[in-house]
């Protein structure tokens, strides 16, 4: 057999040629049973799109395929990996050994379902505004960079912090500009919703065949050829945080309720789509919650030999807090992405669950002004 046709054929690529007959022949395998498919790919025996509901085995879900028998007198189908009897579907009638439907010819077939199609996808941006002017300045402008890289329906929103979160207003419908949150409280999903009058949580409303987000949360969430103007102009017009930093002190930083808070908007309308936050980090948290380091820079962060002798006090409370938050945004199936600019470290570490559980990208540079953050920060939007 030619492993390279058949690959042309059905654009699946194994990583083992010989299914296992046995759970026992299995467990020996070494390799793990996976295969790589390519969506969208340009087959040649392919039939066009099927613009029905695949038919499921009743026991293993497996999907009608040309390798099911059917008995067309009986009326059922055998399910070759369960050996399963299942009836097939009224819609199915006349089916016949010679006249199969697309699914029973090709051994590759792509459906498209008939069900609502997903709203585009949404960002909101998290900017850390204790940083220099100078290093917000360029913050601002990748922001604005980025917008002009992604397509006009994409949505977006922002939140920008320091000892409190500002929530920016990107919609026309009130004449607040942004609401603000204390930065050193505990919220929940709920309280947030409550106070932002998000609408319910995970509530969609569907408006022309399309699922937008809630009435609430629109005035945060806008897409970008409705706010461009406004978002240029709050990022123009955004600050350093105006809180005073003590001689010898950090600035009160509230990374975490920030996170939380740009969850918590997109938890409220984009459940289940997708939807990334996307955070600019100057430094580390200095309150809780998920505070990694005290206000005093006599105080050093903690190393990593601290966190191996648990010498680190704030270490495993900030973990916890930040995995709240992680599992929040894996539950809406949403995507938190990093990027800390900072000479100091900014507490990544503890920050960590956010990015690895939800796919997203960590990436790490010593200053926004730094070619690196600035290239990737293009090149991110560029591939999404
Ligand atoms: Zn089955």
């Amino acid at each position: 057999m030619n492993f390279s046709e058949l690959e042309e054929r059905d654009g699946l690529r194994w990583s083992a040629l010989i299914w296992p007959w046995s759970r026992l022949e299995a467990t020996r395998s070494v390799i793990p049973f996976a295969a790589m498919y390519t969506p969208l790919k340009n087959l040649q025996n392919m039939p066009p799109l099927l613009r029905y509901e695949p038919v499921n085995c009743k026991t293993c879900t497996t999907l009608l395929n040309p390798y099911c028998r059917i008995d067309p007198n009986q009326k059922i189908w055998m399910c070759p990996f369960c050996s399963g009897r299942n009836p097939i579907p009224p819609q199915y009638s006349e089916i016949a050994q010679n006249n199969l439907p697309a699914e029973q010819i090709f051994t590759t077939v792509e459906y498209m379902l008939p069900r609502p199609m997903a709203p585009p996808p949404a960002f909101v941006f998290v900017l850390d505004t204790c940083v220099s002017d100078a290093e917000l300045r360029v913050a601002k402008e990748s922001l604005m960079k980025a917008i002009s890289l992604v397509p006009p329906e994409t949505i977006v929103g922002l939140v920008s912090f320091g000892k409190n979160v500002n929530i920016h207003v990107l919609g026309f419908t009130d004449s607040v500009k942004s609401y603000v949150l204390r930065g050193d409280k505990e919220y929940t999903s709920q309280n947030i919703k409550d106070l932002l009058n998000l609408g319910i949580i995970g509530s969609q409303a569907i408006l022309g065949g399309q699922s937008v987000p809630v009435q609430g949360a629109t005035r945060f969430l806008q897409p970008i050829s409705e706010c461009e103007f406004m978002f240029t102009s709050v990022l123009e017009d955004l600050d350093k945080d105006p809180w005073p930093v003590k001689q010898n002190q950090r600035p009160k930083r509230c990374n975490y309720t920030a996170l939380s808070i740009a969850v918590a908007l997109l938890e409220s309308s984009y459940q289940g789509y997708g939807a990334r936050v996307v955070a600019l980090l100057g430094g580390p948290p200095t309150q809780d919650p998920g505070k990694v380091v005290k206000l005093e820079l006599g105080d050093t962060l903690r190393s990593h030999a601290d966190i191996e002798r648990d010498y680190a006090p704030f270490y495993r409370k900030a973990v916890k807090a930040f995995d709240k938050i992680a599992t929040r945004a894996v539950n809406a199936g949403h995507t938190i992405d990093i990027f800390s600019c900072s000479l100091d470290q900014v507490g990544l570490y503890e920050m960590r669950s956010c990015v690895d559980r939800t796919g997203g990208y960590f990436v790490t540079s010593e200053a926004f002004s730094h070619p690196m953050f600035k290239k990737s920060f293009e090149m991110f939007f560029k591939s999404n």
